[in-house]
């Protein structure tokens, strides 16, 4: 788990993200790569580093400085990240027992009120770790936060029913609508992914006394990261938003461009980076794939 506070980007206002390890999916574009399992993880940044050996040094399983090809024999014991003077040695992730994750989100809790934001649970994918979601934001929930979450959209549905019922807002993602496209570019089916999204439709917060209010569900904006060279036709954003206004008509679409901000995870991590051929749809691209989206009778969000 990791926590970025100060996050302007996935919901209103100031929040702060926790980022929670474990994801079904292997997306190829992916910029949290160290996400991909619920496994510690130390990091190597080479730009940071002075070659001055301090790691090398206190290492106990003898892995040197690049760590490769050694990696494999890291315990993740944080004796280097102690001892590097440069920050070039990092936990990127870290186990994090619950309540000290939510001691660490009351320091902040002017910044939301003040900003009107909240708390977003991200990933990996927060999903995979059904029971710390659901202890998180039912004490979270009842602290009066406002919480919301970022899904890949791959979970079983009725562990999580509870969780994302006390959420304000759920993103969820929807990559590609072509099944084929979905696994070969994901690792998955979209079928799953298809069916939760009609699910969301199904989701009720709880009113004053705890029970589901009949009328009330969470805000629900349905995110496609646009791929160029993988689901940026005007064929897929036309069925994707078609799919959403049929089983969701009163949600929202958000469009947000590739970017390769994560080369630089996929270095720390020694992990081949292999993005060829996708490419940034430049704006008037996504502005013309946002109209084609509102054509379908779903309005666009922005949180970016
Ligand atoms: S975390 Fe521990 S085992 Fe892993 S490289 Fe650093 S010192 Fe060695
Ligand atoms: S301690 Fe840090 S700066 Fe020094 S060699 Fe190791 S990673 Fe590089």
């Amino acid at each position: 788990m990791q926590l970025q506070p100060f996050s302007v980007n996935d919901g209103e206002g100031i929040r702060t993200n926790i980022f929670m390890a474990g994801c079904p999916l292997r997306c190829r574009w992916c910029s949290n790569p160290e996400g991909f399992t619920q496994k510690e993880v130390i990091g190597w940044y080479r730009r940071r580093c002075i070659g001055c050996g301090a790691c090398a040094a206190v290492c106990p399983e003898g892995i040197g400085i690049e760590m490769d090809p050694d990696r494999s024999r890291c315990t993740a014991c944080g004796a280097c990240v102690k001892a590097c003077p440069e920050k070039a040695r990092v936990r990127m992730v870290t186990l994090m027992d619950a309540d000290d994750v939510i001691r660490e989100i009351h320091r902040h809790r002017l910044f939301y009120s003040y900003s009107g934001g909240g708390v977003t649970f991200s990933g990996g994918e927060a999903t995979s770790q059904p029971e710390m979601l659901d202890y998180l934001s039912r004490e979270l929930y009842d602290m009066g936060y406002s919480l919301a979450i970022e899904s890949c959209g791959y979970f079983d549905f009725e562990p999580v029913r509870s969780s994302l019922e006390r959420m304000d807002l759920i993103f969820m993602d929807l990559k590609h609508m072509d099944t084929g496209a979905h696994m070969e570019y994901t690792g998955v089916s979209n079928e799953k992914i298809l069916e939760n999204i009609r699910n969301l439709g199904t989701l009720r917060r709880p009113d004053a006394s705890g029970e589901p209010d009949r009328d009330e569900g969470p805000e629900i904006v349905i995110r496609i990261p646009v791929i160029g060279g993988v689901n940026n036709s005007e064929e897929n954003i036309r069925a994707s938003a078609a799919y959403v206004h049929s089983v969701l008509p009163g949600a929202k679409m958000e469009l947000l461009p590739y970017h390769r901000l994560g080369a630089i995870k996929y270095e720390a991590l020694g992990m081949p980076f292999d993005q060829e051929g996708f490419y940034t749809p430049d704006a008037a691209e996504m502005e013309r794939l946002r109209s084609i989206v509102r054509e379908q009778g779903v309005g666009t969000a922005d949180y970016r």
